[in-house]
């Protein structure tokens, strides 16, 4: 099974931003039921492994996080491949889910933590028009009157990758307290 961990977002940050992505001149938006913050990615993982990551993950103590919002940038690098909201808060959870994963013997990918909900999927390759049709959308967006909001758990999800866009099914959630 392909995993990962999540916060999982209220709908009071889901429907503002699927309304702002579907508004993106350019892109595919990401569907509402599958906007997230991911913490952790674990990729393929066993089924035999899954008590484990379970424990794992149920050691995992920390309050409920307190999520703000930044800006909604391309992400990706030179050639972006995403457009995602930048957010602010879970820093300290992340660090305690990758301990714990980590403890348990699950390898993570080592990368910077850039706590980002990924809101429109970009095309491959940008033509110069769209490219600053999709910079004139990001600059007019500053920053959106989204959040803070408090989050109070978070969420082990498995995905399947579809050519229509990958499907991600919750199989268990952890309370932060
Ligand atoms: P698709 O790959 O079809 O575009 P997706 O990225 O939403 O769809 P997954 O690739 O299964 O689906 O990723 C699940 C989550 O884990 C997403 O939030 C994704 O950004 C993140 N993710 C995927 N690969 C990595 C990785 N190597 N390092 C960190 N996060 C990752
Ligand atoms: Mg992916």
């Amino acid at each position: 099974m392909r995993l990962f961990v999540a916060l999982p977002l209220p709908e009071a940050v889901t429907a503002p931003l699927v309304r702002l992505a579907e508004a993106a001149p350019l892109g595919r938006a990401v569907a509402e039921e599958n906007l997230h913050l991911t913490l952790a990615f674990l990729g393929e993982v066993g089924q035999s492994a899954l008590p484990a990551l379970d424990g794992a993950l149920s050691t995992v103590c920390a309050p409920p996080v307190c999520l703000s919002f930044h800006e909604v940038a391309a992400l990706g690098g030179r050639q972006a491949r995403v457009v995602a909201l930048t957010a602010r808060g879970p820093e300290a959870l992340y660090k305690r889910i990758v301990s714990a994963l980590r403890l348990a013997g699950f390898a993570l990918p080592r990368r910077r933590f850039r706590a980002h909900v990924t809101l429109l999927r970009l095309p491959r390759r940008l033509e110069p028009g769209q490219e600053q049709r999709l910079a004139r959308f990001l600059a007019r967006l500053g920053t959106p009157p989204i959040g803070p909001v408090s989050i109070d758990r978070f969420t082990l999800y498995a995905s399947q990758l579809h050519p229509d866009g990958a499907r991600y099914e919750p199989l268990a959630e952890y309370a932060l307290r």
